[in-house]
């Protein structure tokens, strides 16, 4: 009897590389496990998978299309699952109630969910599912080839933002630290190298990246737009500034600020339609095309309420 391993719909680099490594390390104890994915993968991970040259889990829609997403799957009686970077009904497979859930590893808070028979559950407050799993390798003395030691990793640092993340445990690092002896990469290299490939933002055009995550306010009478972009592809935005200029300038609103938003350095690259002035004042730096604004990374907690005041006084 095959078991079903997954993580989480609209799958991160944790859920998918948790569910080929904990399937791996359930063979290789003598249980028949396979990894699914809730979703198409993301580019993090589909980079994660290409490094290590790992092949991408079937995707799965619904426990009760089971057999028609996975044609070589052999059924006897009801599904088999393992659940692994979550453990709520609302994230999970669609009829997840008609299979058998025999257990879960995860770190997030319990969301909720009731059995009918007794299960496995691993649940630890630590940064990343694969950092548990990295743990059950050892707990069993198995060992872990290279390319699962590199999915480990590669989540580990994927969901603790290079341990900036304050879900970050002394474990994870820890982890990392083991798995490296294994992958032999430069860390710091390796996962700004996944993150930017995760957050390219090739193929969009100046407009699509400007109202990717948009919203008009009122400030004072005055029409402003705010659109804010995560990436760590800042030179795809800073080297066409001139285009991103044009395109906002062109725009009806009185002021329009872009927020690039670089996770990692935590703060954001400011391109915008107003005075050099007004950005000036509401971000507390000398204003110009371009300008880093260190900690402004929230746009209801920091960019709206800074703009909004310098807004309103400089009427
Ligand atoms: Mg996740
Ligand atoms: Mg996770
Ligand atoms: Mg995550």
């Amino acid at each position: 009897m095959t078991l079903l391993v997954f993580g989480h719909k609209n799958p991160d680099t944790d859920s998918i590389c948790s569910a080929v490594s904990l399937a791996y390390l359930k063979n290789k104890l003598g249980q028949n496990a396979k990894a699914y994915a809730l979703g198409e993968v993301r580019k993090e991970a589909q980079y994660v998978l290409d490094y290590f040259k790992v092949d991408s889990p079937t995707v799965l829609t619904s426990i009760s299309n089971i057999c028609n997403d996975d044609k070589d799957l052999v059924l006897e009686g009801k599904p088999k699952v393992v659940l692994v970077d979550h453990n709520e009904y609302g994230q999970s497979i669609d009829g997840l109630a008609d299979a058998d859930l025999v257990e879960i590893v995860d770190h997030h808070k319990l969301g909720g969910m009731a059995t009918d028979t007794p299960l496995s559950m691993r649940l630890m407050p630590v940064g990343c599912t694969c950092t548990i799993i990295t743990q059950m390798y050892k707990e069993n003395n198995v060992e872990i080839p290279y390319e699962i030691a590199g999915l480990l990793m590669s989540a580990i640092l994927s969901d603790t933002l290079i341990f900036k993340s304050p879900t970050t445990t002394e474990m994870d690092k820890l982890a990392v630290e083991e798995l490296n002896k294994i992958v032999n990469v430069d860390v710091e290299k390796y996962a700004m190298d996944m993150f930017k490939a995760g957050t390219s933002l090739d193929g969009y055009s100046v407009e699509e990246i400007v109202h990717m995550d948009f919203k008009p306010f009122d400030m004072s009478g005055k029409n402003v737009g705010i659109g804010q972009v995560f990436t760590l592809d800042i030179d795809a935005v800073l080297n066409k500034q001139d285009e991103f200029l044009a395109y906002i300038n062109s725009t009806d609103f009185d002021i329009l600020v872009l927020a690039v938003t670089d996770i990692i350095k935590e703060g954001s690259y400011l391109i915008y339609k107003g005075s050099d002035k007004l950005i000036s004042d509401a971000f507390n730096v000398e204003a110009s095309q371009g300008v880093f604004v260190e900690g402004a990374v929230s746009r209801k907690k920091q960019l709206v309420p800074f703009l909004t005041e310098a807004v309103k006084n400089n009427l």
